[in-house]
């Protein structure tokens, strides 16, 4: 399961990362209750291992003292409190409700992308909670970030014969996405060595 064997006393947690879509499985090492190191887990066949260095920096990110554990309210000179989680969030219903009573359905929107999206349970309690309500203002990347995908696919439809296979095809070409940084879930099979024959070209590089 782990790449490397864990240090006496530190054990090897398996475990999928939840940073994008990609969803690599991952072998966690912890140590004394903190995980200190992350690493593809290559008992899992579709991505042989395959990190991305986004993942495998997890564990700082999960340690970094910076990192916003509670609830925190601003305060009229701008400054923050901490306050419990159910205080918090009896005070955001308040004030929903009231935008709700006051201006309607249509005042209430949420935007869901990347780390939501990837949150189990965080796109069915949206969904569900906007129907409660009767708000269609449920945005995400695929409407803010990039409506092209979909109006480019109203306009000239979808390429209907399938997708190619990554193994059979001459050259992989991959535009305005870097895999070595962020992928889609299908690009940690491709640049893991399940078609060695091929070439990857990557054009453009953002996060
Ligand atoms: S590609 Fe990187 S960020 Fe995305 S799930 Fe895999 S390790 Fe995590």
């Amino acid at each position: 399961m782990s790449l490397t064997p864990p240090d006496a006393g530190a054990r090897a947690v398996p475990s999928i990362c939840r940073n994008c879509l990609a969803y690599c499985p991952i072998v966690v090492t912890v140590e004394g209750g903190r995980a200190t190191k992350v690493e593809g887990d290559r008992a899992a066949p579709l991505f042989d291992g395959y990190t991305c260095p986004k993942g495998r920096a997890l564990p700082a990110q999960h340690n970094d003292p910076e990192r916003l554990l509670h609830p925190r309210k601003r305060q009229p000179d701008g400054s923050f409190v901490a306050i419990d989680a159910a205080t918090a969030i009896a005070e955001i219903a308040t004030r929903v409700q009231a935008i709700l009573a006051r201006d309607g359905p249509r005042a209430i929107a949420l935007y869901g992308g990347t780390g939501v999206v990837s949150h189990p349970p965080g796109p069915a309690l949206a969904k569900s909670w906007f129907r409660a309500i009767g708000s269609p203002m449920l945005f995400s990347a695929a409407t803010i970030d990039k409506p092209a995908a979909n109006t480019s696919t109203a306009l000239h439809g979808n390429w209907i014969a399938g997708a190619q296979p990554f193994a059979t095809a001459d050259t992989w070409m991959i535009v305005g996405a870097n895999p070595v940084i962020a992928v889609t879930p299908r690009v940690p099979i491709a640049v893991t060595g399940v078609a060695p024959r091929s070439i990857v070209s990557v054009f453009g590089a953002p996060s």
